[in-house]
């Protein structure tokens, strides 16, 4: 076992005048500081320790917390001290965990208990798993004719399990049962004789370790000379960029730097945006590592998720692979962050404790002093600028792993070659396609939009099917037969009759989704087998991995999926990627949707003709002079990177400005407006310093309530988590009108 780093000076215990000792706990609830109780007098606590302690008429399980910062209210008097109840587990939650969560806390304006229960997801897992119970032969029992065995009739089912245990370790009874076919009253009856002892045996899982010496697979000249510089980072902090084409081998390169990780007695933590979709990275672990890591996502079972959080927090679960909340996993030996696939939007966690992953693991591997390696095809305009600037490292690994080349990309201008009325996909990429399967090879048909029509309008009166609780379009989902919002789950029925004018069979479907494509795409080549695979299919990663097998062994011709389908694969025979409406995310006020659409169709371009046969890109778009089709069609991702900092530097944007959002949401919208102007009327003035709004959010009603924006736009030199303190509590809001920070927002919805 891992020894514990406690090089911590601060001493939790405060005595009083009156001689009391004092103990600071946070709990996992959403209060901003830690409470005083009373320190038990004969057991010293360290910070760290998880306490039980008494919260009103309840108990609650919190951690011994130092380095507090700010005193709540008066504190309180030794008389009203309540007791600590106890230690609750012998584990501890690591000194690095415990500053990220101060940390975060800080930065995201959170109540530090509610960061906290982020790193206590598992409270189960605080308590050792109930010991197993096995038998072994009471010793005083043993062969040569004992006392014991004396008295004891030896039928020929009990001889069995006696010499069963005779030789050997103690064993369950159900082992019993499965080697000497024996019943459960055997064993039962043996050990009321006092023949048969039962004994506990503990039953804590302990990861299977990977070995970092198994030989990985032979590195390229330039994958060797990434890696070298990976490996000589691991031991200390510091931020390095894996800039590398789609299918250049980024994940065998940082590798290497988990094996050295592993070598120096370290735990290696990678985080992936879409868990889900990792068998095949799982594989690849495990051909290099010779075991499975240990998995860290919102998939696993109750058992699993407790059994790992223990093994991470003794220290025995040496590599994690993990969603975003992997973070924050009391590591007590962290060595190396991956962030791979880095410029993914899925890092971001936009409810509850608003945090983007990977600019907390940078300041997690500070805290900690370990490296941490960003890896991508597409790296995000902030960490392309910071590396610009020197503050981060980089490598680069210019070409595709084997000699495959890179895709060649064709932009197909919809305004000169429509598809058919009601269809979607145009002449040219028909074409294409036709001759992708008369080759035997694999086509991808990509649209980012789930279901059949995004829209159901009336023909006779123009009436559009909406959410009655949001801002949204019903989505026609017609395997299922339903309308769905896919911002509430709400699900109805397609009405026969318009429910505004009642005109019959008048209501139709506008646009495409996949489920639509799909259908184009069966008439249009009734012998290819084909796959729809979206967030309604794909749910687990046993569906992930099923996909996986069924394009790689060949069952599927043609793929039409979502943005699921976009990343890491890699499927050799899929040669042709087309993509159905590239403009898509271009529309709406969102600062990153220029830089958002290039890393999607980046990465979808990216999945065609990885290995030996080359592949094509098709882009279908109604704005083919626009930067991102430009740049998708020259190949000249520095070009569009260049264009889109000119922009945003121009207006003082991230990241070249700071951005923070405060949004007002209520039922009641005369409250939610109040709340608003309110905060407008206080907003900070500062030089360096505009707030922008309220408007309604782009959803400006979501699940019933309606929603205000403010932006917060400030210099680089601004600290705007002290800035939207002070100015959210100036503002007196309602109980029932919510005030929501998002510092550093991605999405504006
Ligand atoms: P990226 O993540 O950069 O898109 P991958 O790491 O997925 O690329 O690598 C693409 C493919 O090439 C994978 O199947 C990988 O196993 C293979 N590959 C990469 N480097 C090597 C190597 N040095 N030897 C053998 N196969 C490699
Ligand atoms: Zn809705």
């Amino acid at each position: 076992m891992t020894e514990f780093k406690t090089d911590n000076n601060t001493l939790p215990h405060q005595v009083s005048s009156a001689g009391v000792g004092r103990v600071k706990v946070l709990l996992p609830l959403p209060l901003s500081g830690a409470y005083d109780y009373r320190a038990p007098q004969d057991q010293p606590l360290r910070p760290g320790q998880f306490v039980t302690v008494p919260l009103g008429r309840r108990e609650a399980i919190g951690v011994v917390w130092d380095n507090v910062l700010e005193e709540k209210g008066g504190a309180v008097s030794d008389d009203r001290l309540k007791d600590v109840i106890g230690v609750a587990s012998t584990l501890t939650l690591p000194d690095e965990t415990r500053r990220l969560v101060d940390w975060v806390a800080r930065y995201t304006t959170a109540p530090l208990g509610a960061v906290l229960r982020m790193a206590m997801s598992v409270p189960a897992a605080l308590t050792p798993p109930k010991p197993r119970i096995a038998f072994a032969l009471n010793s005083a029992a043993a062969p040569d004719a004992s006392a014991a065995l004396k008295n004891v009739r030896l039928t020929p089912a009990r001889s069995r399990v006696i010499d069963l245990l005779r030789d050997g370790p103690p064993r369950t009874q159900k082992d019993i049962s499965f080697e000497t076919g024996v019943t459960a009253g055997v064993v039962r009856k043996l050990v009321e004789l006092g023949v048969v002892l039962p004994t506990p045996i503990p039953v804590e899982f302990s990861p299977p370790k990977p070995n970092p010496d198994l030989a990985g697979p032979l590195l390229s000249a330039a994958q060797h000379e990434a890696a070298d510089v990976l490996i000589k980072s691991v031991g200390a902090f510091s931020v390095t960029l894996v800039d590398g084409v789609t299918g250049a081998g980024k994940t065998e390169v940082y590798f290497e730097a988990v094996a050295e990780a592993l070598r120096q007695g370290k735990q290696a933590l990678v985080l992936l945006p879409e868990i889900a979709l990792g068998a095949q990275w799982l594989r690849r672990f495990e051909v290099r590592f010779g075991v499975r890591p240990v998995e860290w996502h919102s998939d696993l079972t109750g058992v699993t998720r407790r059994a790992a959080w223990r093994a991470i927090a003794r220290g025995e679960a040496r590599v994690v692979v993990g969603a975003r909340s992997a973070l924050f996993l009391p590591f007590p030996a962290l060595g190396l962050i991956v962030v791979d696939e880095e410029h993914d939007a899925a890092y971001k966690q936009e409810e509850g404790v608003a945090y983007h992953a990977r600019d907390m693991a940078v300041v997690r591997a500070r805290i900690g002093d370990c490296p941490v390696v960003l890896a991508s095809a597409t790296p995000s305009l902030e960490t392309v600028v910071n590396a610009g600037a020197g503050r981060y490292g980089q490598v680069n690994l210019p070409a595709r792993h084997g000699g495959a080349t890179l895709p060649s990309v064709h932009l197909i201008d919809l305004r000169a070659d429509p598809p058919e009325r009601q269809c979607w996909l145009s002449p040219p990429l028909r074409t294409a396609m036709t001759r992708t399967l008369a080759a035997g090879e694999q086509a991808l048909l990509f649209l980012n939009r789930r279901g059949y029509a995004p829209l159901t309008l009336c023909r006779s009166c123009g009436h559009r099917l909406e959410c009655p609780n949001c801002t949204a379009w019903l989505v026609e989902h017609r395997f299922r037969g339903r309308l769905l919002c896919h911002h509430c789950g709400l699900s109805s029925n397609r009405p026969k009759a318009c429910p505004e004018c009642a005109a019959e069979d008048s209501m139709v479907a506008c646009g495409p989704g996949v489920e639509r494509v799909a259908e184009e795409t069966a008439a249009l080549f009734p012998d290819a087998r084909l796959m729809v695979v979206t967030s309604d299919n794909i749910r687990k990663p046993s569906d992930a991995a099923e996909f996986v097998r069924k394009v790689t062994e060949r069952e599927v011709d043609i793929i039409v999926g979502t943005q699921i389908v976009a990343k890491g694969h890699h499927f050799p025979d899929l040669t042709l990627v087309g993509v159905v409406d590239a403009d898509l995310g271009l529309a709406g006020g969102d600062l990153r949707a220029a830089e958002r659409t290039y890393q999607l169709l980046h990465q979808v371009a990216g999945r065609a003709g990885r290995a030996a046969r080359p592949g094509a890109v098709y882009l279908q778009t109604y704005q083919p002079n626009h930067p991102v089709m430009n740049a998708m069609a020259n190949s000249d991702r520095d070009g569009f990177l260049r264009v889109e900092a000119q922009a945003r530097k121009a207006g003082a944007w991230p990241p070249f400005g700071r951005l923070a959002a405060v949004i007002v949401s209520g039922r009641d919208e005369g409250a939610v407006d109040g709340v608003s102007r309110e905060l407008a009327r206080r907003a900070p003035v500062r030089e360096g310093v505009r707030t922008l709004g309220p408007a309604p959010a782009p959803l400006a009603m979501l699940r019933g309530r309606h929603r205000r924006r403010l932006l917060l736009k400030t210099g680089r030199d601004v600290s705007v988590p002290a800035l939207l303190r002070d100015w959210i509590a100036k503002v007196d809001a309602p109980s029932h009108v919510r005030i929501q920070v998002d510092v550093d927002p991605y999405s504006f919805l």
